[in-house]
């Protein structure tokens, strides 16, 4: 099972949230911010992965859990404060089309202009990608990483990327020719 369609405990309130389900049936975290803090949860298990193929060290991983875990506290106060995502946070938004990036309503399940399915679970791990990649660059930024391991580390990630987007453009052509 994909971190991406299992039940995950609410990062506010620890209570499981169906995958279907968009904000936190128990505790209310809005949609937006229960995408952000999944999405750091999937950085953060991707970064295990990392240690345990040795593709960086233990110290280092450690490094980068500890910064990341002060990052979630941080957002996780400011999602209980009632504020809004941070627009810098370097997730692509939810309600802009991976295809075409043309800013669709939240509650769509296809872009009107070209078809691509939005909020599936694919498209969710597409994003978490790219968030994923952005985040190794900013731990390189602040030397966590350095430009060698940064390279070991993303060496598969624009493959993967294609790899996503081909299954999703098939998901698509199938909905068009309905
Ligand atoms: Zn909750
Ligand atoms: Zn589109």
């Amino acid at each position: 099972m994909s971190p991406s369609t299992a039940n995950w405990p609410c990062p506010a309130c620890a209570e499981l949230i169906p995958s279907a389900s968009q904000s936190c049936p128990h505790c209310r975290m809005p949609a937006d911010w229960v995408d952000l803090l999944r999405a750091l949860d999937f950085v953060i298990r991707r970064f295990l992965l990392w240690k345990l193929e040795g593709a960086i060290s233990a110290a280092q991983y450690r490094a980068v859990v500890e910064a990341s875990g002060e990052h979630l506290d941080q957002l996780l106060r400011m999602a209980q404060e009632g504020q809004p995502v941070p627009a810098d946070a370097g997730l692509p938004p939810r309600c802009s089309c991976w295809s075409c990036e043309l800013t669709c309503h939240p509650s769509a399940r296809y872009c009107p202009d070209c078809s691509a399915p939005l909020d599936t679970a694919e498209v969710r791990l597409l994003r978490y990608q790219q968030f994923l990649i952005g985040e190794v660059r900013r731990q390189q930024q602040v030397g966590r990483l350095n430009e060698a391991e940064v390279m070991r580390v993303l060496t598969d990630a624009p493959e993967r990327l294609s790899e996503l987007r081909d299954r999703l453009d098939r998901g698509r052509f199938l909905i068009s020719s309905r």
